[in-house]
């Protein structure tokens, strides 16, 4: 198969180095990739928002399958466009990317087919949302409605904070995103990422993983993008797993279906795990970053073959199989971020990938042969152990090894399930 992989980040750079080691692969090329991404593809100059350009590439390589790997060309329409011509794709119509891409619809989603989320109001101006905070009061949750790469949320612990975050969203702090704001009750619990496949017939579930969103230990401080994550999440057992099929994911995908935008491609529930049980705290069109890096170190079936199954109606053909070993991913980002950080700062040679361990880039640039930092979250580094405890101290072994002195990295990911194996 000649595949074209679409993307640049490190979720881009895990999915690369597991399609690359398909048998199916014949020709692999990435849009526009990374330094690390070039390891296993060719590299084509071309943005992940330049639909014609795409297009026109698929056109004169007679590519065969194209992956898509971020969430913003799957709004935008990317995956339509190809498929309008012909390509498999994997990666959801705009039409069901709304899932993500707008916060109010996926709510009134689980509104019409009783999926248990949050009680939320959507609201088009500030002074409905501030009245309607007021008699809420807090905790509450203010968030913009559309893409805000992960930034458009607030967990607000006072009303005056609420009040601000609103007046946040509508003064234009995320742009067109916070043009309407939706306004949600907090829910209290512990998070996990519960990853699945549709072909908008039928469900795979994959696997459960934990993110760490904020950028300090003990998580403090800002949102972040993601600063580690580990898979499996211990939290999801059998029964909670077997819960979110039956009450969220299954009702999401027929409620998708019925209203005449099947769900193709990979998706994941950001769940809070309540007293209540699983509830919805939202959903993505797309694998995590870095979920997708623990996931990928873990995924024993041919990447290639199951991507190209969900893109193509034939989902139930194919099974994914799962090491047993736990893998767990340190964020090192560049120092100041989530905030303003400085550009092009040099990074020393990385360790050599192992079988079971592996340095993913996700902002790095060559400049005259050498390494660079040129994002804000800039490497995954990503290792398997026999529970998540080995996993970590290999992920941070190898951290140790990397000299960047602009670099930073929390230095507790996996806290909460290594706690939990503890008690
Ligand atoms: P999101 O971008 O929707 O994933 O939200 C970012 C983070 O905000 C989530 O990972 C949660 O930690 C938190 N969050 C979002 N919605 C809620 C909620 N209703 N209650 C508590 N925390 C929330």
């Amino acid at each position: 198969m000649k595949v074209l992989l679409i993307g640049s980040g490190g979720r881009e750079h895990a999915l690369a180095w597991k399609l690359a080691q398909s048998p199916l692969m014949e020709a692999f090329y990435a849009a526009p990739g990374n330094p690390g991404i070039g390891e296993h593809a060719t590299l084509v100059p071309i943005s992940a928002d330049d639909q014609e350009e795409i297009l026109a590439f698929c056109r004169g390589h007679d590519i065969d399958f194209v992956v898509v790997g971020p969430e913003a060309p799957l709004v935008a329409g990317l995956a339509d466009k190809l498929r309008a011509e012909g390509f498999a794709v994997f990666g959801p119509s705009a039409a069901a990317a709304q899932l993500e891409g707008s916060k109010g619809f996926t709510k009134d989603l689980c509104a019409r087919y009783d999926i248990p989320t949050g009680a939320y109001q959507r609201f088009n101006n500030a002074p409905k949302a501030k009245a309607y905070i007021r008699a809420q009061g807090a905790p509450i949750v203010i968030k913009a409605d559309g893409l805000a790469a992960g930034k458009g949320v607030t967990v607000a612990m006072t009303v005056d904070e609420a009040l601000a975050a609103v007046d946040d969203c509508f003064e234009g702090a995320f742009g067109e995103a916070g043009a309407e704001v939706v306004v949600e009750a907090f829910l209290d619990g512990e998070e996990a990422s519960f990853f699945c496949l549709s072909d908008g017939k039928s469900l795979l579930a994959l696997a459960t993983a934990q993110d760490h969103k904020r950028v300090g230990d003990g998580d403090t401080g800002p949102n972040t993008g993601g600063m580690g994550a580990y898979s499996p999440a211990p939290v999801m057992t059998p029964e909670l797993v077997e819960r979110t099929m039956r009450e969220i994911i299954e009702p999401t995908m027929r409620g998708m279906a019925e209203m005449g935008m099947p769900f193709s491609g990979v998706f994941f529930a950001g769940l809070m795990i309540t007293a209540k049980g699983p509830e919805l705290i939202e959903y993505n069109v797309r694998f995590g970053d870095p979920e997708c890096q623990v996931l990928m170190m873990r995924l024993k079936s041919d990447l290639l073959t199951i991507l190209h199954a969900a893109a193509t109606g034939r989902l139930h053909e194919v099974s994914a199989d799962w090491r047993d070993e736990a893998a767990l991913t340190v964020v090192m980002a560049s120092k100041g971020y989530p905030g303003s950080y400085e550009k092009n700062t040099a990074i020393g040679t990385l360790p050599e990938a192992q079988v079971d361990a592996k340095v993913f880039h996700a902002g790095t640039a060559l400049k005259d042969g050498k390494l660079v930092a040129t994002g804000g979250r800039v490497l995954n580094v990503t290792a398997l152990g026999r529970d998540v405890a080995e996993a970590k101290d290999r992920a941070y072994g190898l951290v140790d090894r990397i000299s960047w002195d602009n670099g930073f990295c929390r230095r507790d990911i996996g806290w909460r399930a290594i706690g939990r194996d503890k008690t």
